[in-house]
């Protein structure tokens, strides 16, 4: 586009990118302090089961506010902390703040609802992975049937030999894979079977146009159908009204999340949800 542009222009385009570059290095430094200081906090949204409308878990989603902006959508923190590299240290903080947390409201209570986890590519490649996940769980005491890390198709297709490898070998353990944003990406369905993965997150964009839209319907009741068919469990993300719900009923579809039952709440809140105290 620079090219299309007057002679001279070139000097404000340097200038624009030069200000945003700064601007991300400032974002940088101001997410590296925050690991420091304990400047992060979780939020939890419960996963419903959906003949009986009971939460049989949670996903855990990072929140940050910056001391500049305000608050920060994870959207933009997540990727700038993928791109330097952060996200490491980030995710393995998320992983075991979470674990911890919800060890402690499962202790002592017959029930056993499961916490899922995102993982970004970045770090679910990252050498030490798998023992770091074990031994989080370890320490909390947290059967690790009762941990599920939420993975997109991309980071799969990146690495698919070594994210395979990870994947199986926390699956031996008891650990489930869950296909996060399912049918944005690029999976193929003879891939799709030899993947290590125990559930299918239906993604958000599918769900906002039922009950009315026809192929989102199809796209929808085709992915219900695959994850029966490969023994998969299927979540629909996103759900916001009762018409959408009810559409995803006589698909079929076993999970559903979303608004309609609850936003992501605080660690008490998704607790009292959880257990009723
Ligand atoms: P995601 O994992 O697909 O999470 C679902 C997102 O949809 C969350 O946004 C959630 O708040 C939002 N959501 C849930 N129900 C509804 C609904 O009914 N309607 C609408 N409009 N939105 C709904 P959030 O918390 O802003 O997170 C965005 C993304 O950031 C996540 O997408 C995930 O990819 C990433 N993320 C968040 N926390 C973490 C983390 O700890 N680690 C990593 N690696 N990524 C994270
Ligand atoms: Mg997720
Ligand atoms: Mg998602
Ligand atoms: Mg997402």
């Amino acid at each position: 586009a620079a090219k299309e542009r007057a002679p001279g222009s070139i000097a404000v385009f340097d200038a624009t990118m030069q200000r945003r570059a700064a601007s991300r290095l400032q974002l940088e430094g101001e997410l590296r302090r925050s690991l420091e200081v304990g400047g992060f906090r979780l939020v939890y949204q419960p996963i419903v089961d959906s003949a009986t409308g009971r939460p049989v878990g949670v996903e855990a989603l990072a929140r940050w506010t910056s001391p500049t902006r305000g608050v920060v959508s994870p959207q933009e923190f997540i990727a700038v902390a993928e791109d330097c590299g952060l996200i490491v240290e980030l995710g393995r903080w998320v992983l075991r703040e979470a674990v911890t947390t919800f060890a402690g409201w499962c202790a002592g209570q017959p029930e056993t609802p499961y916490l899922t986890v995102n993982v970004s590519g970045r770090q679910l490649l990252h050498p030490g992975f798998v023992d770091d996940v074990l031994a989080v769980l370890g320490e909390a005491g947290l059967p690790p049937a009762q941990l599920g890390l939420e993975i997109t198709e991309s980071v799969l297709l990146q690495e698919p030999t070594r994210a395979r490898q990870m994947l199986g070998a926390l699956r031996e353990a008891g650990v489930a894979t869950l296909l996060d944003d399912f049918g944005t990406g690029y999976s193929s369905l003879s891939w799709l079977r030899q993947l290590p993965a125990d559930a299918l997150k239906i993604d958000r964009s599918f769900v906002q146009g039922l009950p009315g839209d026809a192929a989102d319907a199809s796209v929808v009741s085709a992915v219900v159908a695959l994850g029966r068919s490969l023994g998969l469990t299927v979540i629909a993300e996103g759900v916001e009204d009762a018409a959408q719900l009810e559409a995803l009923v006589q698909m079929g579809c076993p999970r559903v999340q979303g608004y309609l039952f609850a936003r992501p709440v605080p660690g008490d809140e998704a607790r009292a949800t959880l257990f009723g105290r």
